[in-house]
């Protein structure tokens, strides 16, 4: 029991009265209450941490670590559509703390999407199965669900809908979860699919919704934080601009359609071809941009090659098959000696760029300061 509960019960008039108190169930209720804070104390600690986590990865490994500290469920799933206007989800299982692959074979959400819009809370495995029994598309998710069999099913909702659900397994020792825990477990959870909402958001509010890249206003923050640090410091950063040669007839030869789908295997080609720390963005149109924070000048060069390379050998599947795409490359470095404002950088990207096109396309000029440029491909 507390110290200040205890303290209270030293009081002499509590010592005479203890028989009388205890038959009366005074003091039980004391302790039950006692229990109770600690529980809603946890609960309070542990949603501070999650909504301090500043990764769904980290939002992830803690809830994992609160969850089986308590009951050690025999498994946690994560499964969650990162880009609402897509419905390819990710899945992230553990267990014993463990990131481990769980098999499951589940492609999308959206036969569930209609019972959690009506059920908005934590269900019972039982009662997801129950409604979703009914529907046909929901076939292949319960054939992974039963392999399963979780516990407790909780929706991650947003006011675009169903953007994922948390499945926590039965307990691997101690029997089934009691009444008490199974409402601790339902609250801690819709504090972390509160959070995991959250961080969907925000990855929405940086993101280009058609390639998945990051987007113009965030590659412009991005970039004025950068330029501020090289001010700062002795390092060198670097700028890729990219432009789709002649997209125009393209599009006009194959479509729109045939065009988007070419931009989105772009944005995944230059996604590969970058580090974590780098900044691949959509600038706008067919015109992308790299950010490669502390990365001089040599090394920018060969990442807009290899950017170059793998466009030029990229293949889209399409009907009627596409002829190959290529893209025309500028590229510009910055440190103490020769910064600019971010604009600036920008321009200097740009007029390499321009050079590119101008010499032919599918190439790279880098910029080397005043009007000389170098063309290096
Ligand atoms: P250049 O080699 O000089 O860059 O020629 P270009 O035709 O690519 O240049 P221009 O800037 O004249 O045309 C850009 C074209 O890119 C126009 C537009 O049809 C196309 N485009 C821009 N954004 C999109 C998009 O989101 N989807 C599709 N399909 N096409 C786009
Ligand atoms: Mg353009
Ligand atoms: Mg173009």
């Amino acid at each position: 029991m507390e110290e200040s509960n205890q303290e209270f019960l030293l009081d002499p008039k509590i010592i005479e009265n203890y028989a009388l108190l205890q038959d009366i169930g005074v003091l039980q209720h004391i302790d039950r209450l006692t229990k109770e804070i600690k529980e809603y104390q946890s609960l309070l600690f542990g949603a501070a941490e999650i909504f301090n986590c500043t990764t769904t990865d980290e939002i992830m490994d803690a809830t994992v670590w609160q969850i089986s500290d308590l009951y050690l469920p025999s498994f946690v799933a994560f499964i969650w559509k990162p880009l609402q206007n897509r419905n390819d989800v990710i899945v992230k299982g553990y267990q014993n703390y463990k990131f481990v692959d769980m098999n499951l074979n589940i492609e999308n959400i959206i036969p569930m999407e209609s019972f959690f819009q009506m059920n908005r809370e934590p269900v019972a495995y039982e009662d997801l199965r129950e409604a979703l029994n009914k529907e046909p598309e929901a076939k292949l998710i319960l054939k992974s669900l039963d392999k399963l069999i979780p516990e407790l099913v909780i929706p991650i909702l947003g006011p675009q809908g169903l953007y994922g659900i948390i499945l926590v397994g039965a307990k691997i020792l101690t029997g089934k979860y009691t009444a008490s825990e199974l409402l601790f477990l339902r609250q801690l959870m819709s504090f972390v699919s509160q959070a995991i909402q959250n961080h969907i958001h925000y990855e929405h509010s940086v993101r280009d919704v058609k390639t998945g890249l990051f987007n113009h206003g965030f590659f412009t923050t991005r970039l004025s934080e950068e330029v501020a640090r090289v001010r700062r410091t002795g390092y060198t950063s670097s700028l890729i601009v990219s432009d789709v040669d002649k997209f125009k007839n393209f599009n006009d030869s194959y479509g729109h359609l045939a065009g988007d789908k070419v931009l989105e295997y772009i944005a995944q080609t230059i996604k590969q071809s970058v580090r974590t720390d780098d900044v691949p963005s959509r600038f706008g149109g067919e015109e992308f941009t790299i950010l490669l924070p502390n990365t001089d000048g040599e090394i920018a060069w060969r990442v807009a090659e290899r950017v170059r390379t793998s466009i030029a050998g990229m293949a889209v599947p399409w009907d009627p098959p596409l002829p190959q795409v290529t893209v025309s490359l500028g590229v510009t470095s910055f440190n103490k000696e020769n910064i600019a404002d971010p604009d600036t950088i920008i321009r200097r990207a740009d007029e390499a760029l321009y050079q590119s096109k101008e010499n032919g396309r599918n190439r790279i000029t880098v910029w080397e300061g005043g009007s000389a440029i170098l063309n290096l491909t």
